[in-house]
């Protein structure tokens, strides 16, 4: 089996990255960072999120697994000192997958051109470079309302956890294929109306956001911010593809989210 290991950086992350790296080759896996059938990645959230992006395009063929080195993650779930057990047990494969849904963005510009295709393991916002963003919002083909506001963010549901929780969205199990639009601070009064409320669409519903006027928009994917110019409009729908976790045990969504933001202490 080939492998690649992904650290954050720091000195720790770097240090177990070594010994893990080491560990496995004596168990004979292979030190592959182009084709890894597994990613392993050491450091927080935001670690898995970069191995992601890197090995995007073949979603197909590699399966990641986190370790935490900070505060317990969604995806890096792993403590340090269990490095050693997972590696005894990436040696003795074959392994379980565990598919999340992801968002796939499309956007496309006023001068025509071709259009731009992100996949989000999180989640995707708009926003305007300047100024409240001003949007139409169709849902399945069916103009929905026209959201004024600082912005929207539209997320999976491993990534309801993230930005759209901090937005007052709903925490969704990743074994529903969907995507959740949550809006940042929408301007509401007699004259200008939005639904106010989080929309969760299931696979089949696609979303699709029209700007009022050319504007620069400010989009997210993930961590990474992306200006475009002149946006005709942004289609968010559940992808095609998956992104496919290594599990060696089981750690179930809602312990994840207990032990992540309700229970006092988590590793006692
Ligand atoms: P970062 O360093 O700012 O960390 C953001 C935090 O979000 C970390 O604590 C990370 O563990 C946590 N996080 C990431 N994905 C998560 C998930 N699926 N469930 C629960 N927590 C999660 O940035 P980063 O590490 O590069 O991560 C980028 C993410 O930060 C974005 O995808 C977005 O979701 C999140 N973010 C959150 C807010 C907010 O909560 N107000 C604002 C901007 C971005």
């Amino acid at each position: 089996m080939k492998f690649a290991i992904r650290s954050r950086g720091d000195q720790s992350s770097n240090g177990l990255k070594m010994k893990m790296k080491n560990y496995l080759q004596e168990f004979d896996l292979i030190w592959d960072e182009e084709e890894p059938d597994i990613v392993i990645t050491v450091g927080g959230d935001g670690t898995l999120l970069y191995a992601f992006h890197r090995y995007k395009h073949r979603l197909d063929k590699t399966a990641f697994v986190g370790i935490h080195t900070g505060h317990l993650g969604f995806y890096a779930d792993w403590l340090p000192e269990e490095a050693e057990k997972l590696v005894i047990e990436l040696a003795k494969t074959p392994y379980q997958i565990a598919e999340y849904p992801l968002l796939e963005t499309i956007i496309r510009h006023i001068d025509g051109g071709k259009e731009v295709v992100y996949l989000a393991l999180n989640e995707s916002t708009v926003k305007t470079v300047d100024g409240s963003l001003v949007i139409d919002v169709e849902i399945k083909g069916e103009r929905f309302e026209t959201f004024r506001g600082d912005g929207l963010c539209i997320s999976t549901p491993s990534g309801s956890t993230a930005y759209n929780k901090a937005l007052g969205g709903a925490i969704i199990h990743p074994s529903l294929e969907s995507i959740q639009i949550a809006e940042m601070a929408s301007i509401n009064n007699r004259v200008f109306r939005t639904i106010g409320s989080p929309l969760i669409l299931p696979k089949h519903h696609t979303c699709m956001l029209k700007p009022k006027e050319a504007t620069d928009l400010k989009i997210t994917i993930d961590h990474k911010t992306i200006v475009h110019k002149d946006v005709k409009s942004i289609q968010c729908r559940v992808a095609n593809e998956k992104i496919r976790f290594a599990r060696f045990r089981p750690f179930p969504f809602w312990k994840r989210v207990r032990d992540s933001f309700v229970a006092e202490t988590w590793e006692s």
